[in-house]
């Protein structure tokens, strides 16, 4: 008989919360992980007494309150909102485009001078059926937002010119008309108090991780070992990029300590002018509202992908999508397999979506018993 009643790859969130659940209603469960730590790309580390957000600034922001009490078990939430700042060319302006940013831009004061300095700039570009990324945006914010608070970021971001890039990308561009710095719209926002990591670390508690260990390295071996295998990999990797590779934008980050206490005075800001060769400097400590001498920055740099390189965002056109279909078919033939969670689904998934996802997942394998 066979060892585990799952063998779950990758240690994100998708798998420690599947891990977890399944635990807990008394099922066998060996979690592999490749990497050193478990977490995938929440995990944090403390550096000088600074929780690091390893793989890119996260946060906690969601509507679905079932989702959020079940987070809440494993850490306590802090009430952090996300107010990024926008700077170009030394000017500074608030995110996300609200009336303190076109105050900055126009002088304005009331929603209706604002709108009326948008819709202006709107019918003077023309655009009636936007035919790229640029005129799609423009068609939605008007020439100024467009070129001082999107055109950069979006060229760096990418690597490519906004008029070469398809109108899909951006589908909306929220324009908000009161003087609200609220990044997220959701009830529930907030950083775990102490780290993501320590979420992780709760949800494996009782779970038994082997890290630095490939399943691929051994996959028919692990096979024979498990009822069933939930993978949270790249599927193209799982079928040995039998149809070809996947994209993904990269990232790279540029982490140094700095010896003074306060940075730039929040925990988010974007470089939106195309000279500048990040997109983004995140502080840390600001994540929750941490008291040292010193501070810890990263800088990000998106940066063209290439395999070996880890995956940060999927690469959602036509062309991928349509090999993403044909991986998930072959998935689909192979009923020992669970796939689930940000690489595996080939999406970009915000962490609650993921819970979600996982949580469902526990659910329907319950349901067949
Ligand atoms: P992952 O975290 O990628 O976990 C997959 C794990 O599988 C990894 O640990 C990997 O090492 C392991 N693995 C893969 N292949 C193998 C193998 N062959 N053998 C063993 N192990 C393997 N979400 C938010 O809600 N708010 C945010 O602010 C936010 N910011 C983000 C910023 C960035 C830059 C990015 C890229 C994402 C952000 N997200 C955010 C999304 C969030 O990171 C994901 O929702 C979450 O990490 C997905 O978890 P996962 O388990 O699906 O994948």
């Amino acid at each position: 008989s066979q060892l585990y009643d799952y063998i779950i790859v990758g240690s994100g969130l998708f798998g420690s919360v599947f891990a977890h659940e399944m635990t807990k209603v008394g099922k066998k469960c060996l979690v592999i992980e490749k990497r050193e730590h478990p977490g995938g790309n929440i995990y944090t580390e403390k550096v000088n007494g600074i929780n690091v957000h390893k793989y890119g600034a996260h946060i906690f922001h969601t509507n679905d309150e079932d989702v959020w009490d079940y987070i809440n078990q494993f850490a306590s939430f802090n009430n952090y909102v996300n107010s990024p700042i926008a700077i170009y060319k030394n000017e500074l302006y608030n995110l996300p485009f609200n009336m303190n940013t076109f105050s900055k831009l126009w002088g304005v004061k009331t929603p209706q001078e604002a709108k009326e300095v948008i819709n202006q700039q709107i019918e003077a570009s023309g655009i009636k059926e936007p035919r790229n990324l640029e005129e799609q945006a423009i068609s939605m914010v008007g020439t100024d937002i467009y070129e001082k608070l999107i055109k950069g970021y979006t060229k760096k971001q990418w690597g490519r010119d906004p008029v070469d890039l398809p109108s899909f990308i951006i589908k909306r561009l929220p324009l908000r008309f009161t003087y609200d710095n609220n990044y997220f719209n959701d009830k529930y926002q907030g950083i775990p108090e102490g780290g993501y990591s320590k979420i992780i670390d709760k949800l494996l508690e009782n779970v038994e991780v082997k890290l630095n260990t490939d399943f691929l390295d051994n996959k028919e071996s692990y096979e024979r070992m498990a009822a069933k295998i939930v993978y949270t990999g790249p599927i193209d990797e799982l079928f040995g990029y039998h149809y070809g590779k996947l994209e993904y934008r990269g990232l790279r980050f540029e982490t140094t300590l700095q010896n003074i206490e306060n940075y730039q005075g929040c925990a988010v800001v974007n470089y939106t002018e195309e000279s500048v060769p990040y997109t983004r400097i995140i502080e840390h400590k600001h994540f929750e509202f941490t008291k040292t001498e010193q501070t810890i920055i990263t800088k990000e740099f998106p940066s063209e992908w290439k395999l070996g390189d880890e995956r940060y965002y999927p690469v959602n056109d036509e062309q991928n999508q349509e090999l993403y279909n044909k991986y998930r078919k072959m998935a689909k033939s192979n009923e020992k397999y669970i796939l689930g969670g940000r690489l595996a689904e080939y999406k970009y998934y915000d962490m609650h979506v993921v819970i979600r996802s996982a949580l469902n997942s526990v659910r329907k394998e319950l349901e067949f018993e």
